[in-house]
């Protein structure tokens, strides 16, 4: 085998210790904090407060929950990885897609607002609708979870005629996101460690995956940060009149 061959196989191989080691301790924290709650409510339930025997509960609810997210995009992630992800792609316009996604978000985080704008006559573009409705959610989780209450998230699509695309902003009044930081935030498991967002759950898979389809889209994403707040910025090419035609044909 020649050298260069063996260093890329040492790499890979590298890469999958790395990742398995990873994904252990990412599950290992929530069951040992599950089996720690669930051993106490076991063993001292008649000593334990009603409020104290509600708190352990919620906490081994919450930690099922993110259980649950993690096996979600670790299943999300391998689909990709294996090329078994299959896209099913449709000329649509985005407008009820946004709506929808905002909906769901909206009812997860009540006491946020969520404005969106749109420009007159957008185009339609060419994607997957459930992989589309992914990265939003993605995008409006984050741009929610890592903002306070009462602020506003703003969702603005807009065209760009020069370019031909169809532009979705993302928009928070959040924490930010630091220059030195900005650059690792789409890579697989990469969380900013900060005493601000260590109180906000996450597994740091979200904008891997959220970034991995929008390109698998043949679309383009990037970020903008203050002190301020987020921008995330996503961009179609508008689908042309062939694509519809190919569409048309196909049905
Ligand atoms: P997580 O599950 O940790 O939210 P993501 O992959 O979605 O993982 O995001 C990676 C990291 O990028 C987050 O841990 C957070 O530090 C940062 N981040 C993502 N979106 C935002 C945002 N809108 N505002 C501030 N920080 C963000």
């Amino acid at each position: 085998m020649l050298e260069t061959e063996e260093n890329k196989l040492n790499e890979l191989e590298q890469a999958h210790l790395d990742f398995i080691s990873t994904v252990s301790h990412e599950l290992r924290t929530p069951l040992t904090s599950i089996r720690g709650f669930a051993d106490t409510l076991l063993s001292s339930y008649d000593r334990l407060t009603p409020e104290q025997r509600e708190k352990f509960l919620k906490i081994i609810k919450e930690q099922s929950n993110r259980l649950i997210n993690l096996v979600e995009n670790l299943l999300t992630v391998s689909k990709m990885q294996s090329d078994k992800e299959l896209m099913v792609f449709k000329t649509v316009d985005v407008k009820s897609f946004i709506e929808s996604s905002v909906q769901i978000i909206k009812n997860q985080y009540q006491t946020h607002k969520y404005e969106c704008r749109y420009q007159d006559n957008l185009p339609k573009i060419l994607i997957d609708t459930d992989k589309f409705q992914q990265i939003l959610i993605n995008l409006l989780d984050n741009a929610s979870k890592y903002s306070p209450e009462n602020s506003t998230v703003i969702i603005d699509v807009s065209q760009d005629f020069t370019q031909n695309t169809l532009i979705i902003r993302v928009k928070d009044e959040g924490i930010g996101i630091s220059k030195e930081n900005i650059g690792k935030i789409f890579n697989k498991f990469s969380r900013i460690d900060s005493p601000l967002t260590r109180k906000i759950q996450g597994n740091g898979l979200g904008l891997y995956i959220t970034k991995t389809l929008v390109e698998k889209m043949n679309g383009n994403i990037s970020v903008q940060s203050s002190e301020k707040g987020s921008e995330f910025i996503i961009t179609f090419k508008a689908a042309n009149i062939e694509d519809s035609g190919l569409k048309k044909l196909k049905e």
